[in-house]
């Protein structure tokens, strides 16, 4: 009995194979334009019914092809890599390849999918587990191996996995499996890296005529797919037409090369103008998935350059992209991280430095980005401090652009899209080097049920640094803004926010001296319930309560040390957490100022925001005086800090 299933496992195995070898036919070449430049024997060949002859000089016609240029991992940069040591993580994922364990997503480690590889495996019930694993972000790695080390191992599998691939995923196969294998941000992650792949791996023995059939008609599916079947999703949609426009300069030679390009082309021209606001913001309002927009649009732009065909773009396309990137240097922390608001993650310097860095090419004139991009040994600095993105609800507070400098980035938005949260009023401040206050961050995306209450626990607007009622989320409406002025010793930040029904919050924000924060909380409407401004600490500042003095400070032994204490309300303590990174979380400290709203009376709150050098923190006490009324807009009040008294007096609105 074992040894009948033994054998007819084989003789599967054996059918496997053969059916990997499809005969060539005219069909083979019906992808392609045979009336091509370059491709007169080929067609020849075809036309005389000889398709193996036809193959060969196609496969020939490849490799003799240099006119067209990809932005990375064109063949002559071989050479970089012959004998080179890649990173560790690079050989990994290659070697891994060869036994079948792949890494779909970066938030998890390995999975094996068998020696007969399981594309529809699910390891863990997070959808971007099993979506990823389409975007076979191995294959490149198995690539970059193959140039470093020449091994044909390397090619030999490549090309068995991509038979594998095609052959067990199928358009149609099933709902379910199109959802994961056939979903166009997929698909357009294939269609980007492949082109490089092929590169890669196109002078192999292992890459036969008859494959490079097979390769392009797969590809030529895939493009075409995307093409008709563009998402709706606002970065989705960006990335898949630029990786269309990537499809349509790499492979000319097929006849749909053209409308791909094209297609991709006039996608961008129109999500430019509707995705980017005037202020420069892509209106997801994510900063990673902004900075993966200008990477999309420059892309596009350096891909069609490539190609001979840069009028593809108007000029207000370069110009749109540059104020993008001027909005990330305005949303950025000197250090190069930023807000980890909606779906984001920490970014890093030298990262950061690094995507600056096509950036400052594609805008050689401007002074500011090459600031950035030369981590401020050339340029210079831009020539405002403060400075508010008023469409995207982006206001930054700032006395500086070097690592001395405090700097606060709050949220008062428009509805984002699916990477966008509730928290409205929510902000980080970060001060000589410390981000004292960072955001929650994402966790994850979306799974079974068990995922999707993680993600929940993420997006909550109680565990933002705004107001809420009875704790609840606020609904995702549009913040208006009712005063951003400047100042050398004061900037005012008034909005509101309708936050819930029958109840808006005006937060106004105060930045007093270029050095602290004053924050007026006013919660106005007829509903009732408990109210709460919510403050949330980084994970090793320590703090102290202090709740006779209403107040929190932190104790990091540096002396660079923060303060927060309210006017008003009462001081309790919360559970705190903070996800830096996909699937990563660690505890951090976290509280709220609460007081009832009983009536439809406005309530309100006062707190200061203090930014301390030493260990010990400053004695403060806040008083409204008599000419202070709210309601109105008008604030008077006196702050006294360590004995030293100093009257505020500003109109909020
Ligand atoms: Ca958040």
């Amino acid at each position: 009995m074992k040894k009948s299933i033994i054998l007819i496992g084989f003789i599967l195995s054996f059918l496997a194979t053969q059916a990997q070898e499809i005969k060539l036919d005219k069909t083979s070449f019906n992808a392609l334009d045979l009336t091509y430049p370059g491709l007169e024997q080929v067609n020849k060949l075809v036309n005389n019914g000889d398709y193996e002859k036809a193959a060969q000089q196609l496969l020939q016609y490849y490799r003799n092809r240099t006119k067209v240029k990809l932005t990375e991992y064109n063949p002559d940069d071989k050479i970089r890599y012959i004998g080179k040591q890649l990173p560790e993580a690079t050989m990994e994922k290659a070697d891994k390849a060869l036994l079948h364990q792949f890494q779909p997503h970066k938030g998890y480690g390995y999975f094996d999918y068998g020696k007969d590889i399981n594309w529809q495996l699910w390891p863990v019930k997070d959808n971007e587990v099993r979506w990823q694993l389409h975007r076979v972000y191995w294959w490149q790695s198995m690539g970059l191996a193959y140039w470093s080390t020449g091994d044909e191992k390397y090619a030999k599998e490549w090309v068995f996995q991509f038979r594998d691939w095609v052959r067990k995923n199928p358009l149609g196969l099933s709902a379910d499996n199109d959802m994961y294998a056939w979903r166009p941000l997929e698909i357009s992650e294939r269609v980007q890296s492949l082109p490089g792949t092929f590169n890669m791996f196109l002078y192999s023995p292992s890459f036969t005529p008859q494959f490079l059939l097979e390769f392009l008609n797969s590809y030529n599916e895939q493009a075409s797919y995307i093409q008709a079947h563009y998402s709706t999703v606002g970065n989705h949609l960006l990335f898949e037409a630029q990786r269309v426009v990537t499809a349509g300069c790499f492979f000319p030679e097929l006849k749909n090369a053209e409308s791909w390009r094209k297609s991709g082309v006039s996608v961008l021209n129109r999500e430019i103008t509707k995705q980017v606001y005037p202020d420069g913001m892509q209106f997801e309002l994510s900063p990673n998935y902004h900075n993966a927009a200008i990477d999309i649009f420059l892309n596009a732009l350096r891909t069609t350059q490539l190609a001979g065909e840069e009028d593809d773009f108007p000029a207000s396309y370069k110009k749109t992209v540059e104020n993008m990137i001027l909005a990330t240097i305005n949303f950025s922390f000197p250090d190069y991280t930023f807000p980890m608001f909606g779906d984001s993650w920490l970014a890093n310097k030298q990262a950061m430095l690094k995507e600056y860095q096509p950036w400052a090419a594609a805008f050689p004139d401007n002074q500011v980005i090459r600031y950035f991009a030369t981590d401020h040994q050339q340029g210079s600095a831009p020539s405002y401090l403060s400075h508010a993105l008023t469409t995207a609800g982006f206001y930054t507070f700032r006395n500086s652009w070097e690592n001395n400098a405090t700097v606060m980035v709050l949220k008062a938005s428009p509805p984002g899209e699916f990477h966008a949260q509730p928290d409205n009023g929510t902000f980080e401040l970060w001060v000589k080097g410390r981000d004292f206050t960072p955001d929650a961050g994402v966790y994850v995306y979306s799974g079974d049920s068990a995922i999707n209450k993680l993600r929940e626990s993420y997006r909550q607007t109680r565990v933002h640094q705004t107001l809420t009622l009875d704790d609840q989320n606020m609904v995702i409406t549009k913040a208006a803004l009712n005063k951003w002025e400047t100042g050398k010793d004061l900037d005012v930040l008034t909005y509101t926010n309708p936050s819930y029904k029958n109840l808006d919050h005006k937060r106004s924000v105060l930045f007093i001296d270029q050095k602290y924060f004053v924050i007026i909380d006013q919660a106005i409407g007829n509903a009732t319930g408990n109210l709460g401004i919510h403050f949330q600490l980084k994970e090793d500042s320590q703090p102290v309560f202090d709740t006779k003095s209403n107040s929190v400070h932190t104790s990091y032994t540096d002396g660079n040390n923060l303060l927060i204490q309210s006017l008003t309300g009462k001081l309790k303590e919360e559970p705190g957490k903070v996800s830096y990174a996909y699937r990563t979380e660690v505890p951090r400290p976290a509280f709220v100022f609460e007081k009832p709203k009983a009536d439809d009376k406005p309530q309100y709150f006062i707190s200061v925001v203090y930014p301390y050098d030493g260990l010990k923190a400053p004695e403060i006490s806040l008083q409204e005086n008599k000419g202070s009324n709210l309601e109105k807009g008008q604030l008077d009040m006196t702050i006294t800090i360590n004995g030293k008294k100093k009257v505020i007096a500003t109109q909020l609105n």
